[in-house]
Order: structure tokens, then sequence, then C-alpha cells
């Protein structure tokens, strides 16, 4: 069951600094949608004010057509991951994917379930019962996703999930996020500031500057016609 996301006039402001502009966006079910642009133009506040976890301080946010905004964030269906070092270190593998589920009152053989419906999904099964300092960067990012996935969430959010990585398993990583989206078919928004990463994977772009949206689109349509040459640049096609 795929979600869609409407912002509406989203402005953001922190004490009396304004840092959100009143952005406007559309994002489809089931899209693979990538927020990109510079350190510091509001990706991760965009994104945090999706999941709750900060305040919006005008406009509308809506999922499925109804007005979120003052909706508790574990009531919006939505799971954020973060880079790999969330995970608990204390606890083991399967201890970290249990244990969000576990405090939410699920019953032990439910929790099993989705645990190894997760585990296979990011075949990690055999690592369940090792502690995260006894995993590679990658194996550890697997069990961030993991911890998304067990939630069953209607929507993934992922604030930059891969920048801990070295190159060549970022390569690896983007391919198995495709992946995980065609298999699971949940909207997921994506936040980098990496291009390749924005244009390889995302079914929209959404270029960000200085709070503001410069342009929403498919990844061919910036490319071959971008709106201005901020975006030109930011894409790498001439214009
Ligand atoms: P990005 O994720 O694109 O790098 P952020 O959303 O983190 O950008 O930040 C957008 C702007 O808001 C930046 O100018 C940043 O300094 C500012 N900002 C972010 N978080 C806070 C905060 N808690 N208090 C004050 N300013 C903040
Ligand atoms: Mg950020």
């Amino acid at each position: 069951m795929a979600s869609g996301i409407t912002l509406e006039k989203i402005q953001k402001r922190y004490g009396a600094l304004p840092v959100i502009h009143g952005v406007d966006l559309k994002i489809e079910p089931g899209e693979f949608t990538v927020f990109v642009g510079p350190s510091g133009c509001g990706k991760s506040t965009l994104l945090r004010m999706i999941a709750g976890l900060e305040e919006i301080s005008g406009g509308e946010l809506r999922i499925d057509g109804e007005r979120v905004n003052e909706t508790a964030p574990s009531k919006r269906g939505i799971a954020m991951v973060f880079q790999s070092y969330a995970l608990y270190p204390h606890m083991s593998v399967y201890k970290n994917l249990s244990f969000g589920l576990e405090t939410a009152g699920m019953k032990k053989p439910e929790v099993d379930a989705r645990v190894k419906k997760a585990a296979d999904i990011l075949q990690i099964g055999p690592l369940l019962q090792r502690k995260p300092k006894a995993l590679s960067g990658g194996q550890r990012q697997r069990v961030a996703i993991g911890r998304a996935i067990v939630r069953e969430p209607r929507i993934f959010l992922f604030d930059e999930p891969l920048s801990n990585l070295d190159a060549e398993l970022r390569v690896q990583m983007r391919v198995e996020l495709s992946k995980l989206h065609q298999q699971l078919g949940s909207t997921m928004i994506y936040v980098t500031h990496d291009q390749v990463e924005a244009m390889t994977m995302a079914d929209k772009i959404v270029v960000l500057r200085d709070g503001r949206i410069m342009q929403a689109g498919r990844p061919l349509d910036l490319y071959n016609d971008p709106a201005n040459q901020f975006v030109a640049g930011f894409i790498g096609s001439p214009k």
C-alpha cells in the first residue's frame, strides 16, 4: 500500500530565521523521489517536517489527502533511515530489528516473522546474532534499512544514508535500494547532495536551493530542459 504526499506552501523558520520559503510539491504513491541540492539548502529540514520530527511553521502537509501537520510521528506511517551509525551498538542485529516492534507491544511470532522477512529481503539472515561492531559498513547500512522495513511503513524517508560508505559500496547500495523500491512498491523520498545518485535512482528529482524548489521533474526532463543555470550546473547539462 503506497501513499501520496502533498506539500502546499510549506514554510520553516528556526526562531526568526526562515529556511524553507513556501514549498509546493506533489509526490505520487509509489514514486521514488530524490531531494538534491547543496549542503544547507533545506533537504533534511523538509524531510524532518514530513516525518514529524520538526514542527511546520506554515502551509499544509497531506498524506493520502489528509492533513498531518499536527499528527504525531508514530501515527504517520513513516519510517526514516539515517546513516548506519544510528544502530544500537550493544544489541544484536536481531534485537536492533525487533526492539521497536517489541516496545510497541507486538507479539513474538509476528515480530519474528517481520524480522525474518526483512532479513530475507536484505540478505542479512546469517548476521542476526552479531553485534554491529562485527559488521561491515554495507552490512550495517542494510540493518539500518531493515529497521525501517520491519515497521512496514507507508512511506520511507532516507537522509543521505550512503554518505558514510566508500564509493564502490555506495554504487552497490544504490542498486540494492532501487531493487528494494521495486520489490516493496512503497513511496520513498531519498535525500542526497550527490547528482549521480539523484540521476540514477529517481523517478522524480526535486532540485533545492536556499529553501526553494528550483525545479522538479523526471531526471531526463531536467537534464534536457533545465529551468535555469543553477539546475543546469547541478544536473550537468549546458544551458
Ligand atoms: P541540508 O540537509 O540541505 O544540508 P538543512 O535542512 O540541514 O540542510 O538546513 C537548512 C538550513 O537550516 C541551514 O541554513 C541550517 O543551518 C539551518 N538549520 C538546520 N537545522 C537548524 C536548527 N535546529 N536550528 C537553526 N538552524 C537550523
Ligand atoms: Mg542534511
